[in-house]
């Protein structure tokens, strides 16, 4: 079996069978207007798009894309009526198996892009795992998920999520059921990069049967925790048949390495994530002498605010747990979520605020990017976060698929040089918060 080329790779990982060059990602390119604010379906983006066969054609129905019919059905029935500015132009080219290169974030219908377009090209009459979505949290495997089960109802589709938590021997006995005749074998594998590799390892995956790949969140499997693993993954020798997704938010020297080797002749949709997504987002920031005065600070925010939802960002787990009880024993009602923490209990947690049984969060960066609630109208940095990218991926939530929104960090004049960078990384002035609150 032939592979497609492996990826340069920073590691130690043996890469197999490097064809410098190979990728001819560089002659394909659309982007969207940097000003662009995010999709909403009666929005029209300033959006030029181009591939290396000439410009990308738009297709501004799903009826005009030719797409299966019980695909299509799945498609309205979940509630989609128009496509989104990249589902108008990565869906048709990702049915007629084209490599896609996407820099879009969460908010963008770049979920529906990979499902619809990746669904389209596998047989749910066959017994195998055709079709991986590898991401890096739980809890976008579960929203992956939910899309996919809804989108491909008509189809038959069956979808397994594997991810670091459960044992292995669950993901194991969904997935060898295919030596057995009357076998119900998942089509659709959303994972993680830990545990993919393991089952890859176990043989309980094979490369083979993999018709289309997709990478969410690209850029953060290359970061240290993944980023071996991701290598070895790719460096596994995968058939020419199959058809590689990369989405990521933001377009790093090492991810444009990987495509450049991984992507035969891909679709690129490049998107200004950054300024995009603060479209629409008030952003505001009270500073304070001490940082043992915000805890007050944000509970005077709490009786001025009328808030929907609203998300509180930290830093670390202690602070999370030490602000959850703090402000709980101020009579408070809300939750909190972070990465250490047992996954059944996370999903839990994630639901009640999916479903507003809880209306304000706690949160870890874990949650910081692709997760979709809603309602979340405002969000709080308690403490900036260390990684400056972090800051879109918090903030961005807020005004997800066109929604406004507002966020407030809570700052100590030490973190004002912090917010300063921030301010002048994307181009936004951050305000002092009015002293009339009227900001939702
Ligand atoms: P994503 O960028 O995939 O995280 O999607 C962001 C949100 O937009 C999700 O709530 C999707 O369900 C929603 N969405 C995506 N595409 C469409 C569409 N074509 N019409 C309506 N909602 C959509």
């Amino acid at each position: 079996m032939s592979s497609i080329p492996s990826i340069p790779s920073t590691s130690s990982i043996p890469s197999a069978s490097a064809v410098a060059g190979a990728g001819s990602g560089a002659n394909a390119s659309a982007s969207v207007g940097s000003t662009t604010p995010p999709y909403a379906p009666d929005q029209t983006a300033a959006v030029t798009a181009t591939a290396s066969a000439g410009v990308l054609k738009e297709y501004i129905s799903f009826d005009d894309m030719g797409l299966n019919e019980q695909v299509l059905r799945g498609v309205y029935s979940f509630g989609f009526e128009k496509p989104s500015p990249i589902q108008q132009r990565a869906i048709v080219p990702m049915m007629q198996g084209r490599d896609l290169l996407a820099q879009a974030q969460s908010g963008t219908g770049k979920t529906g892009t990979f499902i619809i377009g990746g669904i389209s090209n596998i047989n749910t009459e066959l017994n195998e795992v055709q079709m991986v979505v590898i991401v890096p949290t739980r809890e976008l495997a579960d929203q992956i998920t939910k899309v996919a089960l809804g989108i491909g109802s008509f189809v038959g589709l069956r979808v397994h999520t594997a991810t670091g938590g459960p044992p292995v021997q669950e993901d194991l006995a969904v997935l060898h059921q295919s030596r057995s005749k009357a076998a119900h074998v998942p089509h659709l594998l959303v994972v993680t990069p830990g545990r993919f590799y393991d089952l890859l390892n176990r043989k309980a995956v094979s490369p083979a049967t993999i018709r289309v790949l997709v990478m969410d969140e690209a850029d953060q499997m290359l970061e240290a925790r993944f980023r071996e693993q991701i290598h070895c993954i790719l460096a596994l020798g995968w058939p020419t048949t199959t058809q590689v997704a990369l989405l990521s938010a933001t377009m790093i020297p090492e991810l444009a390495a990987v495509a450049k080797s991984l992507l035969r002749d891909p679709v690129e949709i490049l998107l200004e994530a950054e300024q995009v997504s603060l479209e629409g987002i008030r952003q505001y920031y009270v500073e304070m002498e001490r940082e043992d005065m915000k805890l007050e600070t944000l509970c005077d925010l709490y009786d001025h605010l009328s808030i929907q939802q609203a998300n509180i960002f930290v830093n670390t787990r202690a602070k999370a747990e030490w602000l959850a009880e703090n402000m709980r024993k101020r009579g408070f009602d809300l939750n909190y979520i972070h990465g250490e923490m047992d996954v059944e209990e996370r999903r839990r947690r994630m639901d009640d605020f999916r479903l507003g049984k809880c209306r304000v969060l706690i949160s870890t960066d874990l949650l910081a990017r692709g997760i979709d609630v809603h309602q979340v109208s405002l969000v709080i940095n308690y403490e900036l976060p260390i990684q400056r990218e972090n800051y879109i991926h918090r903030i961005g939530r807020s005004g997800r698929y066109g929604r406004k929104g507002a966020s407030i960090n809570l700052i100590t004049e030490r973190e004002r040089r912090a917010q300063l960078e921030i301010e002048s990384f994307y181009g936004k002035k951050i305000l002092d918060l009015p002293a009339d609150l009227h900001i939702m």
